[in-house]
């Protein structure tokens, strides 16, 4: 069975004192963590200060950098690479993420390089994937979708892809308030899994965590959750209130 997995990320929006407060609210409660996996997507200044308080309490929550270079090192002014992202404690990388696709140009190319570094230097992966309106409109959501996992995943071995999480993100959805219903996440997230089933056999794409995102919410979780191939969210908005990310955590009470 997969694990729950509830992923939040906080984007540019806090700083490093706003981000230990919010790790520390969150680590006052008592989460159950073999029952739903955890984790944090601080900015690159707050990463070692969260990942060190969560190290300090003992946690099981996993820390993700919310992006690296594709460069290992040398002259990338403005660029983290993946030791430096380890270094300062991420276990994780959220990679093609929505807003690095289009606010920033990132291609199918460059997130496949991203992914493929990252999976070397064992760093696990979030691989984001999602549609825009028009695309869905125009009813080629899922081709689209398959087409940037299948991109993101080129030349990921069957042993490594067991580090990767995938993440639907419509694009429409994200900030946005309007939530894919949970038919919609569910046809997608299947489709998804027979896409990895194709590519790494049954097994191994039964074990692999396909999360929903998109204006994810305490009351909108329970009835996404519910669904066979929802393995869990990835939440931008309403992780930045430990209140409400508790909530999304403790979906299933
Ligand atoms: P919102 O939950 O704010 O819609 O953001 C989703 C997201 O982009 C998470 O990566």
């Amino acid at each position: 069975m997969r694990k729950p997995l509830i992923y939040g990320n906080w984007k540019m929006n806090l700083d490093v004192k706003q981000s230990d407060d919010l790790v520390r609210s969150l680590l006052a409660v008592k989460l159950e963590h073999n029952v739903v996996e955890v984790g944090v997507a601080p900015d690159f200044c707050s990463l070692s200060t969260v990942a060190k308080t969560i190290r300090d309490m003992g946690a099981p929550i996993s820390v993700a950098a919310q992006n690296i270079s594709q460069h290992e090192k040398g002259a990338f002014t403005g660029e983290v690479n993946v030791d430096m992202a380890m270094t300062a404690g991420a276990d994780t990388v959220i990679l093609g993420h929505s807003e690095r696709r289009t606010v920033f140009g990132e291609s199918d190319e460059l997130i496949n390089e991203k992914v493929r570094l990252a999976l070397r230097c064992r760093l696990n992966v979030i691989l984001c994937v999602g549609e825009i309106l028009g695309e869905r409109e125009a009813g080629v959501h899922t081709e689209k979708v398959l087409y940037q996992l299948g991109m993101g995943l080129k030349g990921v071995t069957t042993d490594r892809v067991g580090n990767v999480v995938v993440a639907y993100e419509p694009v429409w959805a994200i900030g946005t308030g309007k939530t894919a219903t949970p038919a919609d996440a569910e046809e997608m997230h299947a489709a998804i899994r027979k896409f990895l089933s194709r590519l790494y056999g049954p097994v191994v794409a039964n074990k692999i965590r396909i999360l929903y995102g998109g204006s994810v919410k305490p009351d909108n979780i329970g009835a996404l959750m519910l669904r066979e191939n929802v393995d869990g969210a990835l939440v931008g908005g309403a992780s930045l209130n430990a209140d409400d990310f508790i909530k999304i955590i403790n979906y299933y009470k």
